[in-house]
């Protein structure tokens, strides 16, 4: 976290810290160390923050972008975008977001209130129809006169602003963290896990590793059911098209930006495993984080129970890394964090109240 006075809001942006993750890594029986990185506190509250100060910035730097006149246009599942608004609305640019109906309706209110107009388009609209998203966004951007579409899923900036911030950022963390009897470090990372939307966040983080820290890193990605993005293909068969609730992560196409050879393995999940593992890390370790973040880290244990991940599991001082995409206030009004957080927890204080006070 910087210590000195910032210019204004993107000056949060990313620098998040790594955390251990002792007591899920302990319930799993694992002797490494289970280490999130926890987006939700960049200052717009996502990775996705990342990527937005940075394909302005390189607009702006080639021209592209004119104060009270540009109308950045993207389509996106909701954190690119409220980056995207806090950065605009900082720049003085209009911004216009096409949002599939299933995200949430606080990524809706967040984005509005950064002055961002919002369309909803029809989620099960296939990728490249004109009612999708990004069907929308593009009929937008011919008829607005200055609409600009940045392009998540093709603009380099996406994994580059990983690449040079994201995976910095884990490899400084875990080279600075000395090895100690207690808490034994490789000094390397190890393996990384971390789902993948349009892709940039794996891709990024896995080229600054293996370029310049440890080739022989485990980049593990993480697709739901219902989304094509794994590979080998037939991973995807056995759900095809299924509907899920998380959200960010995912897609009926490849995007550019996906880059497959960066990735060494991937794992499917589904909502329940990921909501479980939300409830888990909020009740074991404090954090508050949101659905793809569960996702993220029901395919970390997944992995490391496996016979690719057992030994790395077993061995004290390994690093693995979890990327945790952003926060559950993000998703607060969904049916699916109401009833994890009201499902009575393992705590003997636990219950409702009328039982605690039962217990007295
Ligand atoms: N989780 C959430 C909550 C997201 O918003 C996104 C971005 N779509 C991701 C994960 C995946 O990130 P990326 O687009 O870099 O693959």
């Amino acid at each position: 976290m910087p210590s000195h006075i910032l210019d204004n809001a993107l000056g949060g942006v990313g620098n998040t810290p790594l955390i251990r993750l002792d007591k899920i890594a302990s319930a799993n029986g694992f002797k490494c160390n289970l280490l999130g990185k926890v987006e939700f506190m960049s200052a717009g509250g996502s990775v996705k923050d990342r990527i937005a100060k940075a394909m302005v910035e390189a607009a702006e730097k080639e021209g592209k972008l004119i104060a009270g006149k540009s109308v950045v246009i993207e389509p996106t599942s909701g954190n690119t975008g409220i980056g995207l608004a806090m950065a605009c609305a900082i720049k003085g640019y209009s911004v216009i977001i096409t949002l599939p109906d299933k995200m949430s309706l606080e990524k809706e209110a967040i984005l509005r209130a950064l002055g961002a107009e919002v369309i909803r388009t029809p989620t099960a609209a296939a990728w490249d129809s004109d009612e999708s998203h990004i069907g929308v966004a593009k009929r937008l951007q011919r008829e607005i006169p200055y609409g600009i579409i940045l392009d998540q899923y093709r603009n380099v900036n996406n994994p580059l602003a990983h690449e040079l911030t994201t995976g910095v950022e884990i490899i400084d963390a875990v080279v600075s963290t000395p090895s100690t009897p207690l808490k034994p470090s490789s000094g390397k990372v190890d393996v990384v896990v971390a789902g993948a939307g349009t892709g940039g966040t794996v891709t990024g983080i896995s080229r600054a590793i293996k370029k310049t820290h440890n080739k022989g890193c485990t980049v593990v990605g993480v697709d739901p059911k219902g989304s094509i993005l794994a590979i080998p293909a037939d991973l995807n068969v056995e759900d095809d098209g299924a509907q899920y609730v998380v959200e960010g992560i995912g897609y009926d196409f490849v995007p550019d930006v996906l880059d497959h050879d960066d990735v060494d393995a991937w794992l499917k999940t589904d909502d329940e495993e990921s909501f479980a593992a939300v409830q888990a890390i909020m009740r074991s370790e404090g954090l508050l984080v949101g659905g793809s973040s569960g996702s993220a880290l029901a395919g970390a244990l997944r992995w490391l129970k496996s016979d690719a991940g057992k030994d790395i599991a077993n061995s004290p001082g390994k690093n693995v890394v979890v990327l945790l995409p952003d926060g559950i206030r993000n998703y607060m009004s969904k049916p699916w964090f109401l009833k994890i957080a009201m499902e009575s927890g393992p705590t003997p204080l636990s219950g409702t109240i009328a039982q605690i006070l039962e217990r007295k």
